[in-house]
């Protein structure tokens, strides 16, 4: 009898392969571990095991694996039943869904470059194999895999390759990551033997001739009376006027200790700060969620900003914890949330771990072996969208924050998915229960929890004394009519800003475009710059003063003179948040302003610095686009003001009202969170507009009837489904030919169910051409029929010679 194996290759092919083992490897073998195997002339890859069985291919003879990598599966049960969902329900491989999942260590092959790790100095603890790659890799900056089999002379080296990386002697070159290393902090902590006062009174008087020292003591404990508690060395050093100098004598002198900790896992004195009580509403809400979960196995948070949602998400991991279940967190983006990270950190310490697509590769692969190990330092897992593909073996609750956001959909590349929805079926998976949140639930999940799909409870009223802000529309026709204006600022923010300036209140000023100004045109003869690559026009961005594309990134210096006419005529038209902070630097001079976007988030520790200034109140105005909705909580803020509401409103979307309500209401939502009463300030030249209206009211009930009808009206989600199909090729022509065929193909099968091809808004990004269409399937049609139609369409698409070469894209739910 002979034996075989399906395995799972982490490449665009629907269809599994099967590789030839021995009688013995196929007693060892189990679903879930990882082979090495040949693939084409002269590829390898790493796989993974599917099933074992005995029958041989009819299509082609079954090569041989090369090396089985794994004495135990390091992919679960539940999670290729998981993969396997997504991969039909997305239309993507079960392959790519692989990909996406495991970090890129433990899928080795032939194309995987391998570099040299500078941190590694021990060459004493090397086998003679393991030195002879750790030697080469002096000579040169990076081997692929067959240079490592020509290296030591062996053909399966992959092991060899996997216990370097373990060791720490080589790292995998990772294009696709910006290396994100945790920020660490300094701290100082007071040698407990001064906690008694005889030794501190004692060492104070010996400082009697070194004032700076004593006076930096003296600090330490305004801050900090009892003396237990560590405090940040920044913190201290700024509040005392002091130097590092001065502090460095206090070190040597072992009166202060000294520990670096990442920010968001600081825990002090190893101890967990307690959780707190809930008020009243926030339990009645946590005992509604608990009765909905006998009933259904979702339940929808509806509580406003700053109701104290985290509180009872709290409450539910504690609960999950004692039943001995795994719990996963899942954040719109790690990133911006590291102040609810943090609080999460500080109640449930080290069973809380964090999964972030950009830690390093030692980190994101011990998150994933703890998970299989079971251990208890992954009891708790906090991650954005990637985490629900992480191998959980026995989740008992998954709870979705923010369940509004759009980024937890995955648009770009395959598998694109929606997290929140892949982490509903996970669940089921697991038998577990789903906690949606959000202060501005997106219309589907509302509208599942008015069918009774999930359990809705709300919480309509801010923790404690705060209540939710006071909203004023700014009519900007009027005020420019009027000559009210003073720059963008209409004289009713720029006083609201003052006041809350003279009161020591903090702002946060709101515009949703970055740089300088949107459009550069040229008054002689109206030409805008456009960009080279993208169907665009560029933005000016005064700093560096060049002109850029927000699509490929593309910039050009901005010349003087327009380059069509030749005229220097050349004038800016709209404005982003550098032309805010530029212009209050003016009108408020000495008013320190932070910004925040994406020109200024780049750098490895930046966002969190821009934060951190503003949380200390170093800077007194932050100014910034959507990256402030992202659940930030300032106590001091009083006053938001958004520039300009209109842009978002004309957006070609049918989600572009429903998004302008979310966004409006999550900025609305920093202002005023503690006791103090807080103000929005929108300007806007269309005050009458209902969504407007609806954000100034608070009226999330009314918005989303609203809203649902309008989709009732013109057939959009959750009336029906939809699947988008994006052609891309860099050749229009080609394109052209492609879409007329695919457009009566499509039409040939779904009759009126298929839009276009239409043009994108944007119709070439980085050189290519783009051509979509929609399909719009209804709720009873056969949803599994029509995508398997779907996908033989795309297989005659491409088995068309001169198409071969042209993007074919389905996304599913691409919304
Ligand atoms: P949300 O997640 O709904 O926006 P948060 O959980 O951030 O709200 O709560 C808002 C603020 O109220 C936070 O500063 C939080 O510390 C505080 N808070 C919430 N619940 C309680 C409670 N039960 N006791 C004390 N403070 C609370
Ligand atoms: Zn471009």
């Amino acid at each position: 009898m002979e034996f075989f194996i399906n395995v799972i290759l982490p490449i665009p092919l629907q269809r599994l392969f099967t590789y030839k083992i021995t009688q013995a490897e196929s007693h060892f073998l189990q679903q879930g571990m990882r082979v090495v195997v040949p693939f084409g002339k002269s590829k390898l890859y790493t796989a993974i095991v599917f099933s074992i069985h005995n029958d041989a291919p009819i299509a082609y003879e079954a090569k041989d694996i090369y090396q089985i990598l794994d004495e135990q599966p390091i992919i679960t049960n539940k999670q290729l039943k998981h993969w396997q969902w997504m991969a039909d329900y997305y239309l993507c491989t079960v392959g790519e869904v692989l990909r996406a999942a495991l970090p890129s260590a433990f899928l080795l092959e032939s194309e995987t470059l391998i570099v040299q790790n500078n941190l590694f100095d021990e060459e004493m603890s090397l086998t003679d194999d393991e030195f002879l790659v750790f030697e080469a890799l002096q000579h040169q900056p990076e081997l692929k895999i067959k240079d490592i089999v020509d290296i030591v002379q062996k053909k399966h080296v992959v092991s060899l390759i996997q216990n370097l990386l373990k060791k720490g002697v080589v790292e995998l070159k990772e294009a696709l990551y910006q290396k994100y290393k945790p920020k660490l902090e300094k701290y100082v902590k007071l040698n407990p033997k001064f906690l008694d006062n005889g030794a501190l009174n004692a060492f104070l008087n010996d400082l009697k001739n070194a004032p700076k020292q004593r006076a930096l003591v003296l600090q330490f404990f305004v801050l900090n009376p009892k003396g237990e508690k560590p405090l940040l060395a920044k913190k201290l050093l700024e509040k005392a006027q002091s130097t590092t100098v001065v502090l460095k004598s206090l070190e040597s002198k072992e009166f202060f200790e000294v520990f670096y900790e990442q920010i968001d896992r600081v825990i002090f004195n190893n101890e967990l700060v307690k959780t707190k009580i809930l008020s009243a509403s926030q339990k009645s809400a946590l005992i509604q969620i608990k009765e909905s979960f006998k009933i259904q196995d979702v339940c929808l948070l509806h509580g406003v900003t700053s109701s104290g949602k985290t509180e009872i998400y709290v409450s539910l991991i504690q609960e999950a914890l004692k039943q001995d279940k795994q719990v996963l967190f899942l954040l719109p983006e790690i990133a911006l949330t590291t102040q609810l990270i943090s609080r999460l950190k500080a109640y449930f310490g080290n069973i809380l771990a964090v999964f972030h697509s950009k830690y390093s590769l030692n980190e994101r692969v011990e998150v994933w072996q703890n998970l299989l190990e079971k251990s208890d330092k992954a009891k708790i897992i906090i991650g954005a969208r990637s985490a629900v593909l992480l191998p959980f073996s026995n989740l008992g609750l998954i709870i979705v924050d923010e369940e509004h956001e759009n980024s937890y959909k995955q648009f770009e590349p395959s598998p694109r998915y929606h997290a929140r929805d892949a982490a509903i079926v996970l669940a089921n998976i697991h038998k577990a229960k789903v906690v949606l949140g959000s202060a501005t639930p997106s219309i589907e999940s509302y509208y599942n929890a008015q069918n009774n799909k999930y359990g809705l409870v709300e919480l309509s009223e801010r923790f404690g004394e705060g209540t939710l802000p006071n909203i004023e529309l700014i009519d900007l026709k009027e005020k420019y009519k009027k000559k009210r204006m003073n720059g963008f600022f209409s004289d009713t923010l720029l006083e609201e800003i003052k006041s809350a300036l003279a009161l020591n209140n903090q702002i946060i000023l709101f515009q949703n475009r970055r740089g300088f100004a949107p459009i550069v045109t040229c008054t002689s003869c109206g030409v805008v710059p456009h960009c080279p690559n993208c169907d665009v026009s560029l933005t000016y961005h005064k700093l560096k003063n060049t002109l850029q594309c927000h699509y490929c990134g593309y910039f050009e210096p901005l010349e003087t003179k327009c380059k069509a006419c030749h005229n220097p005529t050349l004038t800016t038209q709209g404005f982003g948040t550098e032309q805010i902070v530029a212009s209050l630097e003016e009108l408020l001079p000495n008013v320190p302003i932070g910004r925040m976007d994406f020109d200024t988030t780049r750098g490895k520790y930046a966002y969190q610095k821009i934060i951190n200034d503003f949380e200390q109140g170093d800077t007194k105005i932050l100014v910034g686009t959507q990256m402030l909705t992202k659940g930030l909580d300032f106590s001091n803020v009083t006053l938001v003001g958004v520039l300009q509401a209109d842009s978002m409103l004309n957006f070609p979307d049918f989600r572009a009202h429903e998004r302008s309500f979310q966004l409006l209401q999550q900025v609305a939502g920093r202002s005023g969170r503690s006791a103090s009463k807080g103000k929005v300030i929108i300007q806007t030249f269309n005050p009458y507009h209902q969504i407007l209206k609806q954000v100034k009211a608070h009226a999330y009930f009314e918005m989303y009837n609203e809203q649902l009808n309008e989709r009732y009206q013109h057939h959009y989600p959750p009336y029906l489904r939809m699947v988008k199909i994006i052609l891309k090729h860099k050749n229009a022509a080609t394109l052209f030919k492609a879409s007329d065929w695919l457009g009566k193909s499509l039409q040939m099968t779904f009759k009126n169910d298929v839009l276009g091809p239409s043009d994108p808004p944007i119709p070439r990004i980085r050189n290519l051409y783009a051509k979509t269409f929609l399909l719009k399937f209804s709720k009873n049609q056969q949803l599994k029929i029509s995508k398997a139609q779907l996908l033989k369409v795309k297989d005659s698409f491409l088995a068309i010679a001169e198409f071969r070469s042209v993007r074919f894209i389905i996304d599913v739910d691409n919304y």
